[in-house]
């Protein structure tokens, strides 16, 4: 029988941790014969192969635990098969469903429940854990389970060790059985960290009481570090050969590590903001560009934005990683990434709600459960927070005698949307800002916490919960997003499990926003309805916030996505719309595609780019004051856009006289004129906003420093 001396040669943390969790607990510690207590620190490192966790401002000894990743019942890295029971109520309710933060449908009683349910109200239950590998757990998190109709978590609980899931020691607290603390809500997870690290290949959670009304339910992850095995002598393949900094980056980091980018590749790279936060955090955006800082003619601009909601952070970390790989493979001569960068002009902000990613970084990434960070601070949605066109476009239609005579592009932000008083974040008015100023053609809006690419609409006709509602790009959209979805290591897999309780598989892991849940409101809508620019979204993983030992694998998955999404910005047509006599590029003329109800408009020096899949279309080009011009354009397989110009001839003043003589009118782009004039309301109205907000801020520093005088005399 192996006793608490053991714990001398312990890691110091450990010790420490010991002491501050039971004071002046001098007893020997009882181990099981079969288990041994904590190997080295080194050992313990080296099997963990991974950084500390995000721990933000969270304390040290409890950071100091986490640096034993979870073994991963949430990410999914722990297969089924590895999770089993005493018993359970039903399949929808088995151990597999026993995953920190899985999701439970809108129904009880189906396959897909949120948690796993005992079918006895016992202390003889369990949810067993193999590790499969000798393992150093270290803790446990543990959750009540997700459901809108039922109340069910457990309050304390056991926890037993076991290397061959026969004889189990139970894990000791002194010379008594540690009795865990465990929920008092169904979705706060609570940490329950092991009084001694101890090595096992098997772990049990074992209810001992829980709430009243409900029954034994509960979700969980845990803790522990694999173990080398001296006899395996093979070395492992590193996670990612990329030599990139995996791990989560703080606000703070973030702009540090943006900085070391941008000193590597000065000639590539540009550091802008468009904004601040709520709380006065600016928007980083990273520009890629042989040219960085200006519009080249001709060449489409592309973004990607994560962090839109704060706590699906994995998004932020790939973009991170991009940015150092782009810039790497650049300086090595990698020839694609060459390529990309010298033709496309690339904007990557990775962190478009920063106040919501600090709330759930101090939290940390096993901790911040399944929605804190997910909301800007003042509480909005921001994927909810962009004005409607949908409807506005859709009522324009319907009250229409010609519905195709009814704009469908460029749709302006309506009068009430610009008011000081209107319930617009800060984050979404500098996003706003930046479509407008920036002619982008194509983005991805990365999210977290399912696996599937979503494309618009994400808003449906009617107010229907659900329903197939696709844009006059759909066909283009739905190739866009299986782009993305079909070269993702994980959604591409077959064999892969359901994150939560939809199976995007036999949608080929794509699907209509509007066919999936109805948002009004989206970026992607709005980037649609407003911008030239295609957005999908992304769900990147099932796991909204994966431990930082995750992300090498994690990159590795999104790798190829991330750049051949980029590639699609070079399809379809694009060109230059002139003026046949100056030469000077016509700016906001209208391309129209025939059997396409969406047009797209030249930037300002002229140039356009129209994404559309192979094929030959016949192409309207339409601008004020001039004849229109029709030409034929065939967009091939090839992944590089066919280029059609266009040359356009005034009509001449004596011309206009005869059509306005004649009490004809010319049309004016009424359109684009509101869009104009709603967006300088909006601005002005954010520059109020802004102001008023900063003299709170003065207002408040001046009185905290009078306290603080007052104090001190
Ligand atoms: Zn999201």
């Amino acid at each position: 029988m192996e006793k608490c001396s053991l714990m001398l040669t312990a890691p110091p943390l450990v010790v420490l941790l010991l002491t501050a969790l039971t004071p002046g607990d001098a007893d020997p510690q009882r181990l099981p014969s079969n288990l041994t207590t904590s190997p080295t620190p080194k050992t313990a490192e080296a099997a963990a192969g991974a950084r500390p966790a995000a721990g933000g401002r969270t304390e040290q000894k409890q950071e100091q635990h986490l640096d034993c990743p979870p073994l991963g019942l949430e990410s999914l890295r722990v297969d089924d098969s590895q999770i089993r029971a005493s018993s359970s109520q039903r399949s929808g309710l088995g151990p597999h469903r026993g995953r920190l933060n899985i999701q439970s449908g809108i129904e009880d009683g189906d396959l897909y429940d949120g948690a796993w349910c005992a079918e006895f109200k016992d202390r003889q239950q369990w949810l067993e854990v193999d590790a499969v590998h000798p393992t150093l757990f270290t803790g446990v998190i543990l959750q009540g389970r997700n459901s809108i109709w039922s109340w069910d978590w457990v309050e304390t609980y056991k926890v037993q060790l076991s290397n061959d899931s026969e004889r189990w020691q139970t894990c000791m607290n002194g010379t008594t059985e540690m009795i865990f603390q465990g929920n008092r809500d169904p979705e706060t997870s609570v940490l329950g960290l092991l009084p001694v690290p101890t090595v096992a290949r098997y772990i049990r959670i074992n209810p001992q009481s829980w709430f009243s009304n409900g029954t034994i339910c509960l979700r969980a992850e845990v803790l522990g570090c694999r173990v080398q095995d001296p006899a395996d002598r093979f070395e492992h393949d590193p996670l990612s050969k990329d030599d990139l900094d995996f791990r989560h980056h703080s606000y703070m980091e973030m702009r540090k590590l943006m900085k070391s980018v941008r000193e590597e590749c000065p000639n590539i790279t540009r550091i802008y903001t468009i904004g601040r936060s709520y709380m006065g955090l600016k928007l980083y955006v990273m520009e890629f560009s042989d040219n960085p800082g200006k519009h080249e003619l001709g060449e489409p601009e592309f973004r990607y934005v994560a962090g839109m909601h704060g706590n699906e952070a994995l998004g932020r970390e790939l973009l991170l990683n991009l940015m150092q790989f782009l810039c790497k493979e650049f300086l090595k001569g990698n020839q694609r990434v060459v390529r990309l960068v010298t033709e496309t002009r690339i904007h990557l902000f990775p962190s478009m709600n920063p106040d919501g990613y600090e709330a759930a970084y101090e939290k940390g990434s096993e901790l911040a459960g399944w929605a804190d960070g997910r909301y800007n601070f003042e509480g909005i949605d921001l994927n909810h927070n962009f004005p409607d066109l949908n409807n506005i476009m859709w009522d324009a239609q319907e009250k229409a005698a010609d519905a195709s005579k009814v704009p469908n592009h460029y749709i302006p932000i309506p009068e009430y949307y610009t008011q000081e008083d209107a319930t617009v974040a800060p984050e979404t008015r500098a996003v706003i800002n930046w479509m407008q100023e920036i002619p982008f053609v194509l983005s991805a809006n990365l999210h977290g916490g399912e696996l599937v690419v979503t494309y618009p609409f994400d808003c449906t006709r009617d107010w229907a919960p659900q329903e197939n509602t696709p844009t006059a790009d759909d066909t283009f959209f739905r190739w866009l997003a299986s782009v993305y979805a079909s070269t993702h290591l994980v959604l591409s897999n077959p064999d892969r499990r359901v994150c939560h309780y939809e199976d995007f598989q036999t949608h080929n892991n794509i699907i209509n926003g509007g066919a999936w849940h109805t948002v009004p409101g989206s970026m992607n809508d709005f980037s649609y309805l407003h911008t030239n620019c295609l957005e999908v979204t992304v769900e990147l993983s099932c796991d909204k916030f994966p431990h930082a030992s995750e992300l090498p694998t994690e990159w590795e998955n999104n790798k190829e996505s991330l750049l051949v999404y980029m590639e699609q910005v070079h399809r379809g047509i694009k060109g230059v719309v002139r003026d046949k006599v100056s030469k000077q590029g016509i700016a906001d003329a209208i391309i129209k595609v025939q059997g396409h109800d969406h047009d797209v408009r030249s930037a300002a020096d002229g140039d356009f780019w129209r994404l559309l899949n192979p094929g030959e279309y016949k192409v309207v080009v339409w601008a004020k004051d001039y004849f229109p011009s029709m030409r034929r354009c065939r967009v091939g397989m090839e992944p590089h856009p066919t280029v059609c110009d266009f040359t356009l001839t005034k009509i001449p003043a004596q011309r206009l006289k005869e059509i306005q003589a004649k009490g004809g009118r010319i049309p004016q782009d009424q359109q684009l004129r509101v869009r104009a004039l709603r967006l300088r309301k909006l601005r002005a109205s954010t520059k109020a906003i802004n102001r008023r907000r900063e003299k709170q801020q003065q207002l408040e520093t001046r009185r905290a420093s009078r306290t603080r005088g007052s104090v001190k005399n």
